[in-house]
């Protein structure tokens, strides 16, 4: 077995050595092979393709953006780079990425590109086309760029631009490495792009917790395409994703960050009287797609004989007992036990009909006017033209449980803070 090429059975891509999550939360954690889809030899030095290319600045004094840089200053200051960069990554003799050692310089720009590269694959494959940039009228190809003096990552106009931090230590941390901020920022871009721009006297205070809300289930559904984010989630719960929101004492148990974040009690009743955060509007929204995800699982795992239909009922009368935790595990260590394999393709079911749900849902919108019942009820729609209703339950109820439909969010509370989205450049559209 152990001669079995991996990708075999694939369209032959180029590879890339990606770490899945942050390397620092382990640092003996190993980069996950993957292939993106762009054939061997099709990836140029930077890396680079027909998409999108990489370089790393040199005397770069500012992030891109709309900033007012000076007398006749544009007050823009957009891509691409003119300046010197460092040595690009090259592809190695068969046109691939992944002989470049984590520790060789060029190793950031590879993680980078392979990052926002695997994330559009996987969204491609949920939308079934390509997903242009929403810059395309004056950008071909989105430039990917390091800043290291920036704490912050962004997508804008034709850049998408990664610092780090050292919030660590003294250790610089770029984001570049960090799978989930990139696959988030490409989430951004995708949702400019399918779902678009509100006109300023249309924009509502859900839009832009909407669009966080979608970037996280981009890079959280985008982690559950490596195979080593699904084992660790199915081994730590045995299979029992429940334990992973409904029961606090196992909130520090090692699972990935994006599950850590969608996995909330979040209700959109805490936003009655207003906001001040996109990031936590976003919360009930995550909250409920996650919980559809482990309910949908559910669902395959019955469909798959590997849990019973007493479990289920079981589950539901031990809901809220102190006991459920304990016995709930119990049965799901033993069932675990007996087919893991079939618990995996159980998982990955559930994500991919949430992920090609997402897409078809978010090519469904409207950005004026924007509301979270607005996206449920296009989730309801996705689901009668796919299975007949089939999730209906599953939908309406998790959406009823965020309040989404019954409470509508106060207004903003105070004027965006420097972290938000909303008025930075990632919004900005040159006239
Ligand atoms: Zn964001």
């Amino acid at each position: 077995m152990e001669d079995v090429d991996p990708f075999e059975e694939e369209a032959p891509g180029t590879r890339f050595l990606l770490f899945p999550q942050p390397q620092f939360l382990d640092e003996f954690q190993l980069p996950e092979l993957v292939e993106v889809s762009s054939p061997p030899g099709t990836v140029g030095p930077g890396p680079s393709n027909e998409r999108m290319y990489t370089v790393y600045p040199v005397g770069k004094l500012g992030p891109y953006g709309v900033e007012d840089i000076g007398p006749g200053s544009s007050g823009r200051f957009l891509p691409p780079w003119q300046g010197k960069t460092l040595a690009p990554a090259l592809p190695d003799e068969n046109g691939h990425f992944d002989h470049i050692d984590p520790a060789d310089p060029a190793f950031e720009a590879a993680h980078l590109f392979g990052s926002a590269h695997f994330t559009l694959d996987v969204w491609e494959g949920y939308f079934g086309r390509p997903i242009p940039w929403h810059f395309r009228r004056d950008f071909d190809r989105l430039e990917l760029t390091m800043l290291p003096t920036m704490d912050n990552a962004l997508i804008g106009w034709g850049f998408l631009e990664t610092g780090g931090t050292t919030e660590y230590g003294d250790e610089y941390r770029p984001y570049s490495l960090n799978f989930d901020i990139v696959a988030h920022e490409i989430g951004h871009a995708i949702i400019y792009s399918e779902v678009g721009i509100p006109s300023p006297e249309n924009v509502s205070g859900e839009y832009y917790g909407f669009h966080e809300s979608a970037a996280d289930l981009v890079a959280l559904l985008t982690s559950l395409h490596f195979g080593s984010v699904v084992d660790d989630v199915l081994k730590n719960t045995h299979g029992n994703l429940y334990t992973l929101n409904k029961l606090s004492r196992f909130a520090e148990m090692s699972v990935n960050n994006q599950i850590r974040l969608a996995a909330n009690n979040s209700v959109l009743s805490e936003f009655a009287h207003g906001w001040t955060d996109e990031h936590d509007l976003a919360q009930p929204l995550t909250g409920a797609m996650f919980d559809i995800l482990v309910d949908v699982y559910h669902e395959r795992l019955l469909v798959r004989n590997l849990i019973s239909p007493e479990m289920e009922d079981l589950s539901d009368q031990l809901e809220g007992h102190p006991e459920y935790g304990e016995v709930m595990q119990t049965l799901f260590d033993e069932r675990y036990a007996l087919d893991p394999d079939g618990f995996r393709l159980a998982l990955l079911e559930a994500r991919d009909y949430l992920g090609s749900y997402l897409a078809d849902a978010w090519a469904m919108l409207d950005p004026d006017m924007l509301s979270y019942y607005g996206v449920g009820q296009a989730l309801e729609e996705v689901d009668q033209a796919i299975t007949g209703g089939q999730f209906l339950r599953i939908i309406r109820g998790n959406f009823e449980m965020r309040e989404i439909g019954l409470i509508v969010p106060g207004p903003r509370l105070e004027p965006p803070g420097a972290d938000s989205h909303s008025a930075s450049v990632r919004t900005f559209v040159p006239d």
